[in-house]
């Protein structure tokens, strides 16, 4: 393609709002602008970008056998109504309503939808089958930002698979988290998969595929010693011992007149880490405690996991007040009865405590936990923190934060049942298949290469997903021998195969170097009359800025090399 004819808005600033390197980049470079918060377009650079990233998706899902749909993005609720879904997507779904009255949903995802299709197979004969497509998704997200890495409106590779027994899910979801290695490979993103929650998915086990980036959103817990990594959601650690304080055959009730946190209270003699903190929460509307001590941070998502919680949220102080007959500060769980109390592992033999009594300015000393409180659940509630030692091996743990780029499931039978899907199997008798989900978000593996892949003075694509490989850029176009010469190369390359634009615009060196800079095309040949005195060309790697002179004639043959050595890296 022609640079004078083709649309590549590039702009000195980014827009005052854009914080991630991508986001900056992507609105500079002239790859997409923002319709609104949450939602991009796509101008012809970006979506050049966006189609090979798909493309080498595709490739890798074809390679194990997958086989690609096109499935609505528009959806009864019924569908979702039948899994239970539409009750616990809550404010994420967009929902909306047709002219009969009808409720309808924009997809977030399509286990649904694809289950549903699914009741046309018949018998184990049909098993395995691996379906996926590339779609866009919705989501209702209450803070869209940092460009295509946290949308409203996004495509998604998503796929499927349906196996007759766990044996088979494990040969599935191997293969996928294989394709994955592959595709994060090809487009050069050092993707670790890690332990993580399943979510709002459910299912028994899943990996998401971290890229470390400070743009990033999650926090994964990474160990050097062994290799563990999980995402902190689930992430766990051994913690030394603490020796119990001595205590009485009973909790002793002291004053604590305006003490009202953890620290006060650590100020007053009662270390943190023999504090029980008591939260109360409404969950599901029921108002909950949750009992962790005093220096660990209550991880939600690992309640939400462990419960099938939909609804977790805060009580208000009225309703603490109501429940416990005390404000927060003087809160504690001896001796509550008919409210459910969760506590955390660590809490566990845990004795010489101190909490709160429900009674403001009042604590109680000498709590035995397990003799004091009647705890009904025991689960893994606190966030680790940086530098705790690694459960498997002691080592201390690093937290990364990460972009996920990818996220593989093991579903279960839970969409299978909800749909009522079976097969006959070998003895004729009716089976529910087990299904796996597996998802890549195009535009934000875009992003999250983009983020890793930068400098000073724009992008750096690997080849693989370059908007354009070669970039000719004519220093004098109005130098006859210098247009022949780019157009020669330009056809030549083009009947290779190779994707070439003919920077052909006139006006200054300096400023279209800069532009080749900043949209990160890989390799740049500079054509100038001085050169072409002694028939030279430049050639610049944009990965390293070098120039090497090359002879016109050996040109095509050296840039044919590096585009077809650089689109197969990483296979
Ligand atoms: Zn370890």
């Amino acid at each position: 393609m022609r640079w004078s004819s083709l649309f590549i808005p590039t702009l000195r600033d980014a827009p005052a709002e854009a914080e991630a390197v991508s986001h900056r980049l992507l609105v500079r470079g002239g790859f997409m602008r923002q319709l609104q918060s949450g939602h991009y377009s796509m101008l012809p650079l970006g979506w050049r970008v966006h189609q090979k990233v798909g493309e080498v998706i595709r490739q890798e899902m074809d390679a194990i056998g997958a086989q690609e749909f096109l499935l609505p993005a528009m959806h009864p609720a019924s569908v979702w109504q039948a899994s239970g879904r539409w009750e616990s997507m809550g404010d994420e779904m967009f929902r909306l309503t047709d002219r009969k009255g009808a409720d309808l949903a924009l997809g977030m995802t399509h286990e649904e939808v694809f289950a549903g299709i699914a009741n046309e197979l018949n018998s184990y004969r049909d098993l395995p089958q691996l379906w996926y497509q590339i779609q866009w998704k919705f989501r209702d997200e209450p803070r869209p930002k940092s460009g295509l890495l946290r949308v409203r409106e996004f495509a998604m590779k998503d796929s499927y698979s349906f196996d007759l027994d766990d044996a088979g899910l494990d040969v599935s979801f191997d293969a996928h988290h294989d394709a994955y290695q592959r595709i994060f490979r090809r487009l050069d993103l050092d993707a670790l998969p890690v332990e993580a929650s399943s979510g709002a998915m459910g299912g028994s086990a899943s990996i998401e595929f971290m890229v470390e980036s400070s743009a990033g959103e999650d926090d994964v817990a990474i160990c050097g010693g062994c290799g563990y990594s999980a995402n902190v959601e689930r992430a766990t650690s051994a913690l030394p011992k603490v020796e119990n304080r001595p205590g009485g055959d009973a909790p002793e009730r002291f004053a604590t007149p305006g003490i009202r946190t953890i620290a006060a209270l650590s100020e007053a003699g009662h270390p943190p880490e023999h504090q029980v903190k008591t939260l109360v929460y409404r969950v599901d509307g029921a108002i909950t405690l949750i009992l962790l001590r005093g220096d660990h941070p209550f991880l939600e998502q690992k309640f939400v996991d462990a419960t099938g919680a939909v609804e977790v949220v805060p009580a208000d102080g009225d309703e603490i007040r109501a429940a416990l007959g005390a404000s927060p500060g003087s809160l504690g769980a001896v001796g509550v009865t008919g409210l459910t109390i969760y506590a955390d592992e660590s809490l566990r033999s845990r004795s010489g405590m101190t909490t709160g009594a429900n009674e403001d300015d009042v604590h109680l000393e000498g709590v035995d936990v397990e003799r004091d409180v009647a705890v009904d659940h025991w689960l893994d509630l606190r966030s680790i923190l940086a530098g705790e030692a690694c459960a498997s091996c002691g080592v201390a743990l690093r937290i990364a934060r990460c972009i996920e780029a990818g996220h593989i499931f093991k579903l279960g039978r839970r969409y299978s049942e909800a749909m009522d899907v079976t097969v006959l199997d070998a003895d004729g008798v009716n089976r529910v298949p087990t299904m796996g989900s597996y998802g890549i978000g195009v535009g934000r593996a875009m992003a999250a290469v983009a983020e890793t892949h930068h400098d000073e003075n724009g992008l750096v694509w690997p080849m693989s997903i370059a908007p354009y490989e070669v970039v000719l850029t004519v220093v004098k176009v109005d130098h006859e021998e210098s247009m022949g010469c780019a157009e020669r190369l330009y056809d030549e390359l083009r009947a290779a195969g190779v994707d070439v634009l003919l920077d052909d615009r006139a006006g200054r060196p300096g400023v279209k170097f800069a532009d080749a800079e900043l949209i990160g095309i890989p390799l740049r040949v500079t054509i100038g009359p001085r050169g072409l005195e002694n028939s030279i060309v430049e050639l610049t790697a944009r990965t390293d800025g070098e120039r090497h002179d090359v002879p016109v004639a050996d040109v095509v043959a050296r840039l044919v090399d590096l585009v077809v050595t650089g689109r197969s890296a990483g296979r």
